[in-house]
């Protein structure tokens, strides 16, 4: 890996598959707003990351674990890692606050977790799992060929965003209504307005001027 390439934060690559721009705005530009869905996100993992290590039965859970893949720039953290000690697995484990989604944005980020241990501990992992606390229900990642595929492409997806430090236009959709960036990002104008251009280098500007 070039190591003066900045490092991918495992979230980035869920807000890359949720939305290009969001993920430039959060990694490219430093912008950040809590909503809603961001303040009970943030809950979760704070409980989460308090829970000590147990071990129950043959399960051994380790919390808040710290994951990197050089090959990949991956960095990051996983909220569980559940080590089964009678069936020589590891079971990554991402919680998340709302509900089952039928895009795969959750499951890549579960995904570059298990690449993640992977590398680092030479193993293979077969299965990751996120615990969804809206419906309480935990669903399992079956970690196949096409969702590795995937997930490398949104890794590769990401390094390029980052190493252009560009910022992909703002596209309206159904789901910027739950985004915490709406206000900042403003969609529905920038689609419409001629200026955008001129707001996206006031963006660029900025962050050329933290980073120098
Ligand atoms: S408001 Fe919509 S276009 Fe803008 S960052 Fe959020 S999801 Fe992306």
């Amino acid at each position: 890996m070039d190591s003066t390439k900045k490092l991918i934060p495992l979230a980035a690559l869920q807000h890359y598959a949720f939305c290009p721009r969001q993920c430039a705005l959060i990694h490219n530009h430093q912008l950040w707003a809590e909503n809603w869905h961001t303040a009970k996100g943030q809950l979760l993992h704070e409980r989460v990351d308090r829970g000590e290590p147990e071990t129950r039965k043959d399960i051994r859970f380790e919390r808040s674990v710290s994951v990197h893949a050089p090959s990949l720039r991956l960095t990051g953290k996983l909220d569980l890692l559940e080590i089964n000690s009678a069936e020589n697995t590891l079971i990554p484990v991402e919680y998340k606050k709302g509900k089952s989604k039928v895009d795969d944005c959750d499951r890549i980020q579960v995904c570059a977790q298990a690449m993640c241990l992977e590398e680092m501990l030479g193993v293979e992992i077969s299965d990751g799992a996120i615990w969804y606390w809206q419906t309480k229900r935990r669903e399992k990642i079956e970690l196949t060929e096409k969702l590795r595929k995937r997930t490398r492409g949104v890794i590769e997806a990401v390094g390029e965003l980052f190493d252009n430090e560009s910022l992909p236009k703002a596209v309206f959709m159904r789901a910027c209504n739950n985004c915490s960036l709406l206000d900042l990002c403003e969609p529905k104008v920038s689609q419409a307005d001629r200026s955008v251009g001129y707001m996206e280098a006031i963006f660029k500007d900025d962050y050329e001027k933290t980073t120098k």
